[in-house]
């Protein structure tokens, strides 16, 4: 069991990095608290498995330290961090049978032949892998193969961490479903630290306590599946969680109003304030953010609202999404069930309160909830 810090930590796969472009992870500081369920999300590319391999130590850090329980480990090999990884594609023996493909992790570690079986039989049982204990693992499908990758993972309950890389990408859908809900009950019942990887927002919420997202090498914000909704801290956040994702305006400050293009904005006296100083600190990337839910549309104008023509409205069951255009400039609006019907001119309202203001992609100030 441990604390995993990430400090002052960066890593290129170039011997002479030139530039930021060159790091797969850019300097970056995290703490995974013990006992955590933790997903790390983010596109491809972006670095999880990069930044995954270097707490398993699989990947020694060009760049700073990883600390187990404040011990430096960036020399230590995986066998000795006492760290289970889980891969995209299942690593098992094929000619082993499936019992000793799970026994594997335990009798490497010299576990005594009487508290093996107890333990792959257990783990045997939440995979749903009984019937297959004497099978050689060759002879598996695709889904089973992982399914004994996994529980080689899980069959230890001496280890400090968990790492899952994206594991079910290769399992059908429903199975997915069932697996991610196993998992969460290992963690419940054993209270060891996991890390879930994975580049769908869904899945990390529905398996993790708190989730990193994890843009161009860094994590951007580390936070509960709400406040990654509510209170994206970096504009990436807020474009990458929701769905749709929150629209943008990039702003600026001109003759006494805050202006999206050519378009005046009827905002707080609060926001603009914030913009004002923004402007006044020379920042020249400003831009405000909302989410489709929080814009309000109606077929006349309001006292706050600006002018758009909607280019689309999707009948979605339980809500409808409204595509518009206001400066040239598309956004998503999430009309609730049974809004009235618009025509090709509508009228938006941002809802004060639920506006947010971005400066160099960072979040500024939040409207005040
Ligand atoms: P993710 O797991 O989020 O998809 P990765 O950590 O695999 O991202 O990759 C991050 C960046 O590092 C990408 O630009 C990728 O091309 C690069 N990269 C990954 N592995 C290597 C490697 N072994 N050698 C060189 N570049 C790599
Ligand atoms: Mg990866």
């Amino acid at each position: 069991m441990a604390e995993i810090t990430l400090k002052g930590l960066a890593h290129s796969y170039e011997k002479t990095p030139k530039g930021a472009a060159d790091y797969a992870i850019r300097q970056m500081d995290h703490v995974w608290h013990q006992g955590g369920a933790y997903a790390l999300l983010g596109p491809s590319g972006c670095g999880k498995s990069t930044l995954l391999n270097i707490i398993s130590g699989l990947l020694e850090p060009s760049e700073g330290d990883v600390l187990f329980d404040g011990h430096r480990v960036n020399e230590l090999p995986p066998e000795e961090r006492n760290i289970a990884q889980v891969f995209q594609f299942p690593v098992i023996y094929d000619t082993m049978t499936v019992f000793d493909n799970l026994a594997f992790p335990l009798r490497n570690m010299n576990t005594p032949e009487y508290r093996v079986k107890p333990k792959v039989l257990e783990v045997a049982d939440i995979l749903e892998l009984t019937p297959l204990l004497d099978r050689k693992a060759k002879n598996l499908t695709a889904d089973e193969k992982q399914k004994v990758s996994m529980g080689r993972g899980l069959v230890r309950d001496d280890v400090t961490a968990i790492l899952f890389d994206e594991p079910l990408t290769v399992i059908d859908p429903q199975l997915k479903w069932k697996l991610r809900r196993k998992l969460k009950e290992i963690h419940e019942r054993f209270n060891i630290t996991m890390i879930y990887v994975t580049h769908d927002q869904l899945e990390a919420s529905t398996f993790a306590d708190k989730i990193a997202v994890m843009y161009e090498g860094q994590v951007v914000q580390f936070g509960t599946p709400r406040e990654l909704f509510e209170r994206p801290a970096h504009t990436f956040v807020g474009y990458f969680i929701g769905s749709p994702g929150m629209n943008f305006m990039a702003v600026e400050y001109r003759d006494g109003q805050v202006m999206f293009g050519t378009q005046p904005l009827p905002i707080s006296e609060q926001m603009k304030h914030a913009v004002t100083s923004a402007a006044n600190a020379s920042s020249s990337n400003i831009k405000l953010g909302i989410r489709p839910e929080f814009i309000a549309i109606a077929t006349s104008p309001t006292a706050n609202s600006v002018p758009i023509s909607v280019t689309s409205v999707q009948d979605l069951g339980t809500y409808s999404l409204l595509t518009f255009k206001l400066n040239e400039q598309t956004f998503k609006a999430r009309l609730p069930e049974g809004h009235q019907p618009v025509g090709e001119t509508a009228f938006a309202h941002f809802d004060d309160a639920h506006l947010a203001l971005y400066i160099d992609e960072y979040l500024v100030e939040a409207g005040n909830e």
